[in-house]
This record gives structure tokens, sequence and C-alpha cells, in this order.
């Protein structure tokens, strides 16, 4: 077979685009060489519907390895009784859990989407909005914080079934305590979807949701470094309160509802490849370096919400508690659109974002998101953040000069020249990146 040079040339594009341009889409990371590698490896071409131990296929001894080590690792990341590392995405994460624990129609309470929620939290767009009957709570207008006392209040009114929490662009912490009373008094569950913030949740620079919240999710390639997923945890398993039970009898335990959910009720064959670079990349997250990588994620972001405060960028809730924040662009006469088709000239990657209260389309938005996960992986700290603000300020201040933007660009691809994508991996036996 004839090697694909198109396909392998623009995958070469795209490799360059990567490191000679500064990352700062909040959901985006450089995994591990290592990672890479089992995700390209020949798990790829096997079948293994089921779990490990009790699959459909033959021939599953080594996956069910891999799968096994995936889940062992993230229990022990995470402090959690139970996990499925089969989802294929956060997306797929949360469609498993709802089926297991929703029926057509029931109320969900979950952020709303334009305050900086996920779709998948009940978007009329997703199925979530289309088989759930969706309500939401959002931020105050003037703090640019969720008041807790309010959702708690509109809990005791909607009563729902399921209470989400977790989302998108949000930068503050999480009142799990507070969901779970309230949660308890009126008979729901409590789902934290910690996509975003995953890595610090697990390093404990972030409230701890799995003590507080029935089921959790996340992806598994933003803060946390791996490869492209999702997964689902819970602190405890316990039995399910819907009266379903085994054909010997006994309730099912909430554990078989959601590996139900994920399999046979959302997916089909797990993706073995994805399972194995998992078990790599949470074996990376225990380690002392990714600590180091993940406290520095949090620093640089402080160091980057100080920056625009000084450029008088008006950041939503005045500043950020994780790897992220939100910038309303109202003051400064730009839109998220503008200052997103902008940036990327220079190569900078950020993506425009609804702010709360916005009155302008999602097409457009009055907001940017920007987060530091990824630029922290090549190995950029605190006092590199003001430089990348003033790159920022300078194209956005000269948005329609083309002059301006290409020496800004110049400078930036200079600048990332010298960085490798996964700053500080050393071991030769990965042969995925082409550096
Ligand atoms: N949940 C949250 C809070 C997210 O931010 C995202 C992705 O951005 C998802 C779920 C969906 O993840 P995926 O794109 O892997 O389906």
């Amino acid at each position: 077979m004839k090697r694909d040079q198109e396909v392998f040339d623009i995958i070469h594009k795209e490799y360059k685009r990567q490191k000679f341009g500064i990352e700062l889409i909040a959901s985006e990371n450089f995994t591990s060489p290592q990672v890479m590698e089992a995700m390209g490896s020949v798990m790829t071409n096997k079948y293994a519907e089921g779990l490990p131990g009790k699959r459909y296929y033959g021939g599953c001894e080594f996956v069910d390895q891999t799968e096994v080590l995936a889940i062992e690792r993230l229990k022990k990341l995470f402090g959690a009784a139970w996990a499925n590392v089969q989802p294929h995405s956060g997306a797929q994460a949360n469609a498993a859990v709802m089926l297991a624990t929703l029926k057509a129609g029931d109320k969900i309470l979950g952020f709303d989407l334009s305050h900086g929620g996920h779709l998948t939290h009940g978007s009329s767009v997703n199925f979530s909005g289309k088989l759930y009957e969706p309500h939401f709570y959002g931020v105050e207008e003037d703090t640019g914080v969720i008041d807790w006392d309010k959702v708690v209040d509109q809990a005791r009114k909607v009563k729902p079934k399921l209470i989400i929490c977790g989302a998108s662009a949000y930068s503050r912490d999480w009142n799990y305590e507070a969901l779970r009373k309230v949660a308890d008094e009126i008979g729901a569950l409590v789902l934290a979807d910690i996509s975003h913030p995953a890595g610090l949740v697990a390093k404990g620079l972030l409230k701890d949701p799995l003590k507080y919240c029935h089921i959790v999710t996340t992806t598994t390639h933003k803060t946390l470094r791996g490869p492209r997923g999702g997964v689902i945890m819970m602190g405890e398993d316990f039995e399910n309160p819907y009266g379903l039970k085994t054909p010997k009898g006994n309730l099912r335990s909430m554990s078989s509802l959601l590996d139900s959910g994920v399999f046979p009720g959302t997916q089909g064959g797990p993706l073995e490849h994805v399972i194995a670079a998992k078990a790599v990349a949470f074996n990376e997250a225990l380690s002392d370096e990714y600590f180091m990588y993940i406290k520095q994620v949090k620093k640089n972001a402080e160091a980057m919400a100080a920056a625009f405060n000084t450029k008088g960028y008006n950041i939503i809730s005045g500043g950020t508690d994780n790897h992220l924040m939100l910038i309303d662009l109202r003051s400064k006469n730009l839109t998220g659109k503008i200052a997103e088709n902008t940036l990327i000239k220079a190569d900078i990657t950020i993506n425009k974002n609804m702010v709360p209260f916005d009155d302008k389309s999602p097409f457009v938005t009055s907001g940017m998101r920007v987060g530091t996960a990824a630029i922290t992986t090549r190995g950029l700290v605190e006092t590199d953040m003001a430089r990348i603000v003033d790159y920022i300020d300078e194209v956005l201040s000269n948005y329609e000069d083309e002059h301006h933007i290409n020496n800004v660009r110049t400078a930036v691809n200079e600048w990332m020249d010298s960085y490798p994508l996964f700053h500080g991996y050393v071991e030769e036996s990965a042969t995925v990146l082409p550096q």
C-alpha cells in the first residue's frame, strides 16, 4: 500500500500550526508523545463490546489489561470508588448518565449555555434539551458569579430529577455541597461535569465534587491532558432509586445502570486505543511533574487575568480560580468574532464566546474565552503571560492594520519556535512528533 502523502502533508501543516502559534483555546492541550503513541497503536484494531472480563468478543485479554489500568489509575487520581472509561467524549459521557438516570420528559436543571454552560446540559439544539425538560440557572449580572441561594430556591421550585453543575466558560469554583443538600431535599441526583477543570480538581486545587455529587463526568483532553475522550465516576456507588432490579430480584447498583447507559445504551464498541492512551495520561497525571504543571496552569491564569485587568479588559467575575477566563469585549468596542478572526491572523488562537446577558448572536458574541492549559504544557510561565496579553492587545487595538498584525505574527512565530509542544518530554521511544 502506498503511503498517503496527501493526508500526512496536511497533518504536518497542522503540526506546524500548533508549534508556531500561541494556543489559548481553554479546552485544548498538547498530549505527550506516549499518549499519542498509544492512540496510534494496534489497540485500534480490536472490538471489545462489554467490560473487562465480560466481553462479547474473544481475544480481549490485552485490551482488558489496559482498560483495567485506565479504570484503576483514574479511581486513584480522583479518589473515586467506581469509574467507566469508555465514553467516546464528554458529550457521550453526559448522554450515558442522562439515559441511566432520567425518563423522557423529566426535568433537568443546568447552568445556562449563554452564561458559560455546555450544550449537553439542556440546550434546545442538543439531545438533552430535546428529550428532557430543561431549566437553567445563571450568574448575577453585576458580579458575574452564581448566587447559590438563588439556585437552591430555583431547584426547590422546579423540582428537577437531575441537577447539573459544571461549565465550559465559568472561572469560579462550585458550591457542590449546597446542590447536594437541596437535591436530597427534593429527591434529585447531582451530576458534576468537570470537563474543564478536571486536572485542578484531581490535584486538590479546586473543591472535590466526588464528595458531594452522585455522579461526575469529565472529558480527558482538556486540563487532564489526555487523549480526546470522556469518563464517568462516582465517589461511592449506591442502589438505584428507581426500583430497577436484576433478574434475581436485587436492586441494581447505580454503577450497573451507568455501565448500561454507556453500552449498550448510547455507544457500540469502545475505542480501546483511546482507552490505552487514557491509561497512559492518568498515570502521567498521578505524577509530581503533572502536579507542578497544573499548579503552573493556575498561576499562569492568575497572571494572565492580572495582565488583562491592567490593560483595561473586563474579565467576567473579575478574575479566575481555574485555568480560564471569559472577557467581555464591549468596553473595547469589539466583538468576539472580530477578536477571533483578527488574532488568528497573528497565529494566536482563542475562541469567541457569549458573555452573560449578551446582546449579540452566538455567531458574533461580545466575548472571548482564553485558557492557559496548552501554553503551560509548552513551558510558558507567569512572566510570559504579560507578553502574550501585550500581543493580544496590540492586535486588537490595531485590528484593521494588516501590517501591524503581520509584525505580531512574526514575533509570535519566532518566540514559539523555541518551545516544543510538550515541554520536558525526554523519552526517545516516541516517534509520533516530527520535531
Ligand atoms: N462538558 C463540558 C463542560 C464541556 O466544556 C465540553 C466540551 O467542551 C463537553 C462536555 C463535551 O465534550 P466533548 O467535546 O468531548 O464531547
